[in-house]
This record gives structure tokens, sequence and C-alpha cells, in this order.
């Protein structure tokens, strides 16, 4: 049976770190960490997700400011108000809430994020440092950071010999996460919709990480034993077993099959999920560190 990864444990252990990191900086040079959320629009889920950042970021200690703006907003006053945050020397981390509605171009309005600021890690400069191995540099996707942290709090700093199988090639997670496991040593297969027999490229995986939306299409047998299985997937599935119209959420790996191949496996919810939110404090303080001049501490 495998052994849970817990992502809630450990995303409570890096919030508790950057909430140290944040006050040691705070005295060293009396900069407090200053994190700026965008949402433009009603989007009922963004709405949560962008009160939670904004909760976070304030427990953590930061200067939080959370900027609400009309759907119709265009395109040129959105990107002004990014110019007018990158500028602004007390924030030090700008976070642009997706999607954006209508005919907002998410691609130009991550561009115009200084990528020093760019604390989702989404900007091409912050991905190229990443693909370049400029990690003293780069501010990480906050998901793939979260899941690579789990693989090394599992196996270690180095996955020298181990076979490492990425399903998904998004630029937000299955590319990134294969350019960290392969940073880390690992020998890294990156698969995705036109894989042939996707279920023998998985039995091949001594570390198996699950970004696809696909609820549970990553079977058991699928799940070489012993590996360690990352599932990044959230999926919302109808769940009649508790009542009519409730739905659950489940990962893109058969969770309970999984659990008699696997040696560790994460579970959602309670997995990488509880990582993404985390990893973007980290990032935020992270780039503060930066910005004072100071060496940033590593997560
Ligand atoms: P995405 O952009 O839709 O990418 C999905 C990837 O899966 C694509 O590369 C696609 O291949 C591949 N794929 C789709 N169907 C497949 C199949 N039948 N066989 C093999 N590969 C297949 O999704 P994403 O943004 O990377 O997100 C992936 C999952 O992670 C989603 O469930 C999402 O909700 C979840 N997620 C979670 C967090 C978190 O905080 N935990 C954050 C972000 C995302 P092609 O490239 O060939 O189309």
């Amino acid at each position: 049976m495998a052994a849970r990864i817990d992502g809630k444990a450990a995303a409570a252990s890096v919030v508790e770190r950057v909430k140290v990191e944040a006050a040691r900086l705070s005295e060293a040079s009396g900069v407090r960490p200053g994190l700026a959320v965008i949402l433009v629009g009603e989007d009922a889920a963004s709405q949560v997700y962008v009160a939670n950042k904004g909760k976070m970021a304030e427990s953590c200690g930061f200067r939080s400011l959370t900027h609400r703006l009309p759907a119709e907003t265009s395109e040129a006053d959105l990107i002004a108000l990014i110019e007018k945050l990158n500028a602004d020397p007390a924030i030090h981390g700008i976070l642009q809430q997706l999607p954006l509605p209508g005919p907002l171009d998410a691609r130009r309005v991550i561009a115009a994020i200084t990528p020093e600021k760019d604390v989702d890690g989404l900007t091409v400069i912050n991905a190229g440092r990443l693909a370049s191995d400029v990690l003293d540099e780069v501010l990480l996707p906050c998901t793939p950071a979260g899941a690579m942290l789990l693989v090394r709090q599992t196996l270690g700093d180095d996955l020298s010999g181990k076979s490492a199988v990425v399903v998904g090639r998004s630029q937000l997670v299955g590319k990134p996460m294969a350019r960290l496991l392969l940073a880390a040593n690992a020998t890294v297969t990156v698969a995705h919709s036109r894989t042939a027999d996707l279920a023998a490229v998985c039995r091949s995986a001594d570390i198996l990480v699950a970004a696809v939306g696909r609820p549970q299409m990553i079977r058991g047998d699928w799940v070489k034993d012993g590996a360690v299985v990352i599932d990044v997937g959230i999926n919302r599935v109808p769940a009649p077993e508790k009542g009519e119209g409730k739905t659950r959420l489940v990962g893109d790996v058969a969770y309970e099959e999984a659990l008699e191949h696997a040696g560790a496996i994460t579970p959602v919810p309670g997995g990488v999920g509880p990582m993404t939110i985390a990893m973007l404090m980290a990032n935020t303080v992270i780039a503060a560190y930066r910005a004072a001049g100071l060496p940033a501490p590593t997560f």
C-alpha cells in the first residue's frame, strides 16, 4: 500500500518558512514583501482564488493589494495598471488571475508583467530562464514548483538514475515540470495526447506526474510497483452517492487502484493543490529579497 504524500502539511511548512523569511527581510532591510493580485470580471471561482491569495499574503505578513476591475476593462487600461505596479517599489509580486474575460489577450497581458515581479512564473522570460538553467534568477510557475517540492521531499534532491514520465505538455504544468525533473538529474519523458501506448510509457516511470485534466485516466496497472505518483489533475465529477446533483474532486490518476502499486502518491484533493498557493507566497518573498539586493531563500 502506497504512502500518502501530504500536500497540505508540506504547504503549511512552506508558508511557515515564508513567514520567517519575510520577518527576517523586514528586520534586515525594512522591506515588507508586497503582492498585488488583479482580477478582471466576476468569475465565481476566480473570486474565491483571489480572496484566498489575499488572505494568505496577509497571514505571511505581506502588504497585499487586490485590484478588482470590471469585465469590460480594456486591454490598454489593464496593461497601464500592470505598468504602474511594475514601477511601484512597494510591490514585489504581480499576479494576473486567469482566465481573462472576453477579448483580453492573456499572452499580451502576462507579457506586460516585469519578469522580476512575475510570481506566477508565466512570462516567456521566466520560462526561458528555466529552460536555460538560469535558476538563480527565475521565478518558477507555482504548480510545478510545488509538485517538485513534493518529489524532493519523497526522494531527495538528486534524482540520478530515476526515470520520470510527465503526462501533459502544457506551458503551465507539463513542460516546466519536465524541466525541473531534468534539472534534478532524472531521465525525463514527456507524454501527451499523441503518445503511442501511454500505459507502457507510464509503466516505465519511477516518478509519474499526471497533468492531463482527464478524471482518473491513469489506471492502477499503469503504475510501476514502488513508483512515486504526483497527480496534478483537478477534475470535478458527479457524485450521486453524496446526493442528487452533488460533485467531488478527483485527479488524473485512479487513486484507489494506484495505491496498490505506487510507493507514494499524492491524493486529490490535499496533494499538489495546496502547494500552488504556498509557492506563490514563496515566489513573492524570493522576489522581495532579490529586489532588496539580498540572497533569496530557496524552497
Ligand atoms: P492543459 O493545458 O489542458 O494540458 C493538458 C495536457 O494533457 C496536454 O499536453 C494534452 O496533450 C495532454 N492530454 C490530454 N488528453 C490526453 C490523453 N488522452 N492522453 C495523454 N495526454 C493527454 O492542462 P494543464 O493546465 O496542464 O492542467 C492539467 C491538469 O492539472 C488539469 O486537471 C488542471 O485542472 C490541473 N491543474 C492543477 C493545478 C493545481 O493547483 N493543482 C494547477 C494547474 C492545473 P496535447 O498537448 O497533445 O493536447
